[in-house]
């Protein structure tokens, strides 16, 4: 049986949802319907706890811009188009213009913090209510904010590279000082946009205003050094002790006078440790998601509209297991209707809650409630202050 692997998610906007229960659609009314969602006893002897779905969406208040929102990638930026798997790994070109790319994103996604959603997620989980999260989300938000709440990140994380010979990971930290130091005009141009505000927008328009000139296809233009004569470096360990192959030869691990990976190398290529499109999911990652799933007895999707199969699936799951699912979400979401069929309309939220709010005003003002409906227990403490954004805009686009 082959995997499934990452394709390009639906583009076109989901049909509008239907409010669950009705009294959701205001504010303190989804406010209630959660907390009865979140506290009520999950049905037939399922586990008490709640795992959470997470997507897109709820970075948007940490300044990373979603896919399909209002100002999501696929609406603002007409030119872009992420990179396939197969291109990363078998040419060199589709590497530097990669590399490139996410040489200036980089520094944006690095100002983000997590927001008032992630912090509430923590709370809930102090409260006992939320026992895990599986995030669709690379930026690391999650494992920031909420360190004893378990995460898993089904497609994987931007802070790390791992070699795609040897599966060693290496902090994107570091490797990012590599890039400045083999791409000193990239670098030097980096310093300018980072100065100028050019990264804050995906934009092509409003960034070309403040310095950074796309082509066409939405490449950046860095006068006296095209993405052709970008320069990465390989991964260390292959470099000093060459892999054996698939094939039984030894690698190839070449680099040129500073450091750069250079042809004919055919070994030791560093990939962000992220889910590419036309990649399938590592198994133990698509075990570890259905044991999140299956260890609790109710779902909270928020924040995504499920565009992705692996998303979907793993909610279809728990649904099977006729667990309740609340999804949070502003706009629809991928074959929503599934999760809502056969409620009792008179039900206020147990059995399964649909809500258009921001995740980062609701869950906080859920958390809010439940501490004041328990201001006695002592374990409850030190809820979430929400963080202000810091105004960075995350240059989404160039890192995917
Ligand atoms: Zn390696």
């Amino acid at each position: 049986m082959s995997k499934p692997l990452m394709r390009i998610p639906y583009t076109e906007v989901f049909p509008p949802p239907h409010i669950i229960p009705s009294s959701a659609k205001t504010f303190d009314g989804a406010v209630d319907a959660l907390k009865e969602f979140l506290t009520h006893p999950s049905p037939r002897g399922l586990p008490a706890s709640t795992v959470l779905l997470s997507g897109a969406g709820l970075s948007v208040a940490s300044g990373l811009a979603d896919y399909r929102g209002v100002n999501g990638t696929y609406r603002v930026n007409k030119t872009y188009r992420p990179i396939w798997y197969h291109e990363f790994v078998t040419r060199h070109e589709h590497r530097k213009r990669y590399w490139a790319r996410s040489f200036l994103g980089w520094t944006t996604l690095q100002k983000g913090h997590p927001n008032a959603g992630h912090l509430a997620i923590r709370d809930l989980g102090k409260l006992g209510l939320v026992s895990s999260v599986i995030t669709q989300n690379v930026d690391s938000f999650h494992p920031r904010a909420h360190p004893d709440v378990p995460t898993l990140e089904l497609h994987g994380y931007l802070r790390s590279t791992v070699c795609t010979s040897c599966r060693h990971e290496f902090p994107r930290d570091v490797f990012q000082d590599e890039l400045a130091r083999l791409n000193p005009e990239w670098a030097a141009l980096l310093a300018r946009a980072v100065a100028s505000g050019a990264l804050e927008s995906e934009n092509p328009d409003e960034r070309r205003a403040k310095g950074i000139r796309t082509n066409p296809d939405g490449d950046v233009d860095v006068p006296n050094a095209p993405y052709t004569t970008f320069r990465y470096p390989p991964c260390p360990r292959c470099l000093a002790e060459p892999p054996v192959l698939a094939d039984g030869t030894r690698g190839v691990v070449e680099v040129d006078a500073e450091g750069a990976w250079k042809p004919p190398s055919n070994a030791g290529i560093l990939k962000p440790s992220v889910v590419m499109f036309g990649e399938s999911i590592a198994d133990h990652v698509k075990r570890s998601a259905e044991a999140a799933i299956d260890d609790a007895g109710k779902l909270l999707i928020a924040a995504t509209s499920l565009a992705t199969y692996s998303a979907w699936r793993i909610a279809k799951r728990a649904k099977d297991r006729g667990m309740p699912v609340a999804i949070l979400n502003i706009g629809g979401v991928r074959g929503e209707d599934v999760f809502f069929a056969g409620l009792d309309p008179l039900q206020k939220g147990s059995q399964g809650v649909r809500a258009e709010m921001p995740t980062e005003k609701l869950l906080p003002a859920v958390v809010e409630e439940l501490r004041r409906g328990s201001s006695n227990d002592s374990t409850i403490r030190d809820i979430a202050t929400p963080l202000e954004r810091d105004g960075s805009a995350m240059f989404k686009d160039l890192l995917s």
